[in-house]
């Protein structure tokens, strides 16, 4: 079993420790996202002051009206940052990052007793409201017993994370989605999935099967973020942020702007780096309409997925503090933007 926080005390991502955590928070607010599948309560952090956007339409619209502002009048406004971890409960390189950030809003330091005053300065900088959701798929995460997949093996990954079909046989990427929801097809239900074997990422959006995307979307809604990040593992690729589908090219092309600002920061720590080109318009099979894109067209945001280097036991693995200074990255990116 993979005890990542036993080598690593910095690797917080157990929903009972970060949830101690959460209940010590003293500079934000802790309040209740809604209920998962399995019936368990999902927290999100809030810091910084709510943004009035002085909104008369909903998204869809403003947008017919010709005018976002109608939906989210941002002048003069700070921005609203939101960040979501553990979409799939297997994924915990995002939560670990998460409750460190979280440790250095609340106490100057991090998890490892140290202080990041780039990423700090940056977030004081930019005066926004942040929205943290340490861990969304809730249920996946508390079926996932190791607490990282580093120095495990891609088979590992596999099981806890897509399951094993009834016969045994591990389910697999991408064929986990070839059944939706799995829970009925599956012998052993991975961490990717809710308890009724839902995967958040492919929910039914314009219909919605699973409480947590309701949730999500509302408080999406009631925010209006300018920017949402889900934090995702992807195997060992060397972290990055995709590219949404189905959305406008301005929105790839923030997102491929905000990603060549992480790159910039992750060059000076002398950390790998690679930018996700934007996507051709014409794909040889359609994307999914995905959460990613979901939040897009209910808010207006500028929605990307982050994936992080898992550390398998495979080629490409980062290290647990290597994977830690990649997220404070991306969030000096965020702090950073011009949004
Ligand atoms: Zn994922």
């Amino acid at each position: 079993m993979i005890n990542t926080k036993e080598k690593y005390p910095f690797w917080i991502t157990e929903i009972d420790d970060c949830y101690k955590m959460l209940s010590e928070i003293k500079m934000g607010e802790v309040k209740t996202l809604g209920f998962s599948a399995g019936k368990r309560e999902i927290k999100y952090v809030t810091y910084g002051k709510k943004q009035d956007y002085n909104r008369t339409a909903n998204y869809s619209s403003a947008c017919g009206a010709f005018n976002p502002s109608y939906y989210a009048n941002r002048e003069g406004k700070a921005p609203t940052l939101m960040i979501v971890g553990a979409t799939h409960g297997q994924e915990t390189e995002g939560v670990a990052a998460i409750m460190n950030l979280i440790s250095l809003i609340e106490t100057g330091k991090d998890l490892r007793g140290k202080e990041v005053p780039d990423v700090m300065d940056a977030l004081d900088a930019c005066k926004c409201r942040l929205i943290i959701i340490p861990i969304y798929n809730i249920d996946g995460r508390a079926r996932c017993l190791p607490d990282s997949m580093i120095d495990e093996f891609p088979e590992g990954l596999r099981h806890y994370g897509q399951g094993r079909w009834k016969d045994g046989s591990l389910c697999g990427y991408p064929e986990c989605k070839r059944i939706h929801p799995i829970k009925d097809a599956s012998g052993f239900l991975g961490s990717y999935f809710n308890d009724d074997g839902i995967n958040l990422m492919h929910d039914n959006f314009f219909a919605p099967m699973a409480s947590e995307t309701v949730a999500l979307m509302k408080l999406c809604d009631d925010e209006a973020p300018n920017c949402v990040i889900a934090l995702h593992g992807g195997s060992n690729t060397t972290n990055e942020l995709l590219q949404p589908d189905y959305v406008p090219k301005y929105v790839n092309r923030e997102v491929y702007a905000l990603a060549t600002e992480i790159a910039k920061n992750q060059e000076a720590l002398g950390l790998k780096t690679h930018i996700r080109p934007i996507p051709e318009d014409d794909p040889k099979t359609p994307p999914p309409f995905n959460l990613t894109t979901a939040i897009h067209h209910v808010c207006g945001a500028i929605s990307s997925t982050y994936e992080s280097n898992e550390g398998l036991i495979d080629h490409n693995a980062f290290g647990a503090e290597e994977i830690l200074l990649h997220h404070y990255c991306l969030f000096k990116g965020m702090f950073e933007h011009k949004w």
